[in-house]
């Protein structure tokens, strides 16, 4: 690889960490359902366990690979402009893998468990926090970061979506201790999930 791409490929990565953090903040929350963007992400508040369909993730990355890649020729030439471009897309299928792992899987790492504390506050606690998934630098700068020593989160979406903190009898694993605490109970009411669905629409925390 030519060191003159370096630049390129690092400013892609760049401004996709930016355009994580300003379409969560503006767009996923800011529009409160209108769209489907948004009321596709704000399904995912209510019931972290869905996610959008890949298709739109994909049809979303061609329509906007389309529209960068002839304008980063034009202003950078065809190298850099390709490799810039290459280099966002391949940086939102990572941030696009991450978020889904931190829902499904176990953190492995320092890092990863930083990002399912990070993220899962957002979900459970403040929803206009953190709208950086892979980063907190975004938040940092526009003072909405915040992160608890322990995260709290109801124990219904804990069992319900987030497999890997909770044991077979669907109390905290061990390991996690320190790091998560589980609040409220399993619900009785079977109107549970329209509360959770309103909640999320409004851009509020879920009850515990
Ligand atoms: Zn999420
Ligand atoms: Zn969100």
């Amino acid at each position: 690889m030519s060191t003159g791409l370096v630049v390129p490929i690092l400013l892609g990565a760049l401004t996709w960490s930016l355009a994580e953090f300003a379409l969560h903040d503006w767009v996923l929350h800011g529009m409160r359902g209108r769209g489907v963007a948004s009321r596709e992400h704000l399904k995912h508040h209510a019931k972290p366990d869905y996610f959008a369909p890949t298709l739109h993730k994909l049809a979303s990355a061609a329509v906007v690979t389309l529209v960068m890649l002839p304008l980063a020729v034009l202003l950078a030439g065809p190298a850099p402009g390709v490799a810039y471009t290459a280099s966002f897309v391949a940086t939102y299928f990572a941030y696009e893998i991450a978020h889904r792992r931190a829902h499904t899987h176990a953190p492995r790492t320092a890092y990863g468990l930083w990002m399912r504390k990070h993220h899962f506050h957002h979900h459970f606690r403040a929803p206009l926090r953190n709208y950086g998934i892979t980063s907190p630098v975004w938040d940092f700068v526009f003072r909405t970061l915040e992160l608890p020593d322990v995260v709290s989160i109801p124990q219904r979406f804990a069992v319900s979506a987030v497999g890997w903190l909770v044991d077979e009898h669907g109390s905290l694993r061990p390991e996690y201790a320190g790091h998560f605490r589980l609040v409220g109970r399993m619900p009785i009411e079977a109107e549970q999930s329209q509360c959770d669905r309103d909640a999320a629409f409004a851009n509020l925390p879920p009850s515990a």
